[in-house]
């Protein structure tokens, strides 16, 4: 299936950026945190991409996915399988643009992020323990209804909509950039970052974190073989057991590192995140700054970014992380 896919390019994540602005109010914040900046001896900000409709960066891709729609697609409606961020994202793009989504999601999905799809008019399927489990059903379901089955990762379209927060850091708000880190799960987000830095010849360095307990993109990236890995990890964003082949494909020689961390990294970081910036993200959200704390000493000095990239947690769930 990855043969026939074509990465997107710099002019893509242009195009979409002149679209999505249309919807979304951006940029999204880029901060600077001085506790987090102290703390590692470098210059951190951070890139706000909780703050959007949805609470999460995919929004970016859902509306620029919708808006090239056509009229036969918009008709049939979408179909899409979703830990919940993707789900929000296809059922906000559709809806911008009048269109039906149905999204399946596992069945112990986020209450906060169901709530929010049917909120936004998608429907809700709840089938599959796991995410793998969810997205055979849904594109079974898209086959029998002929309706549009969306990627989740393998959409050219996504990965120009959401590189456009990339966009945003290395022209506009920040281009003496440089390191930037961010959470990686099927890998739509890390390949936008790479194609506007390449484009834009930039010099950043840019490094993919992951959990440990779903580590499946981060071995697929260094191996180069694509295998299904364990997926228990609690940040759901990034919780996929199979590796999808056009992100490996696009991020194999460009990404500069790949870290992974615990779940307890993780959660630890989101109290770090809180108790230094009093940002709060969703485990997934905070993935990339477990990875800076991890590798502390490979920051100092530099202007560093880091991804914020969700915030859909339940207040359950931060009752329960948020404690020590
Ligand atoms: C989906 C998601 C990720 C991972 O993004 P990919 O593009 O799949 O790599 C990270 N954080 C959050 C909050 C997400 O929803």
């Amino acid at each position: 299936m990855s043969a026939k896919l074509i990465p997107p390019t710099l002019e893509d994540v242009r195009r979409a950026r002149e679209i999505i602005r249309r919807t979304l109010s951006l940029p999204t914040p880029l901060v600077h945190s001085p506790g987090l900046s102290e703390r590692w001896d470098a210059h951190v900000s951070l890139k706000l991409e909780c703050m959007t409709p949805t609470s999460a960066f995919k929004v970016r891709g859902g509306v620029y996915f919708a808006s090239q729609l056509s009229a036969d697609e918009l008709e049939r409606g979408l179909v899409t399988s979703s830990t919940g961020n993707h789900g929000q994202s296809i059922a906000f793009g559709a809806a911008s643009i009048g269109a039906e989504a149905t999204i399946f999601m596992p069945t112990d999905a986020n209450a906060d992020k169901i709530a929010a799809i049917e909120r936004l008019g998608g429907k809700v399927e709840l089938i599959g323990e796991r995410f793998d489990e969810s997205r055979r059903k849904a594109e079974e379901y898209a086959v029998e209804r002929g309706a549009r089955y969306v990627e989740p990762v393998e959409e050219p379209k996504l990965i120009a909509g959401v590189g456009t927060a990339a966009l945003e850091v290395l022209e506009d708000q920040q281009p003496q950039t440089d390191l930037v880190l961010l959470p990686l799960g099927g890998g739509t987000g890390s390949s936008g970052w790479v194609t506007v830095r390449d484009g834009l010849g930039h010099s950043a360095e840019i490094w993919a974190a992951q959990s440990a307990q779903s580590p499946a993109a981060h071995d697929a990236w260094r191996s180069g073989t694509i295998e299904d890995r364990p997926n228990r990890s609690i940040a759901e964003g990034l919780a996929t057991g199979t590796p999808f082949p056009f992100a490996i494909e696009i991020l194999q020689h460009r990404l500069n590192d790949f870290i992974l961390v615990d779940d307890s990294q993780i959660l630890e970081a989101t109290r770090l995140l809180w108790d230094m910036q009093h940002v709060m993200a969703e485990p997934s959200g905070a993935v990339a700054v477990a990875a800076a704390e991890q590798e502390r000493d490979r920051l100092i000095g530099k202007r560093v970014v880091i991804v914020i990239s969700g915030a859909n947690a339940t207040r359950e769930q931060l009752v329960d992380w948020l404690a020590d």
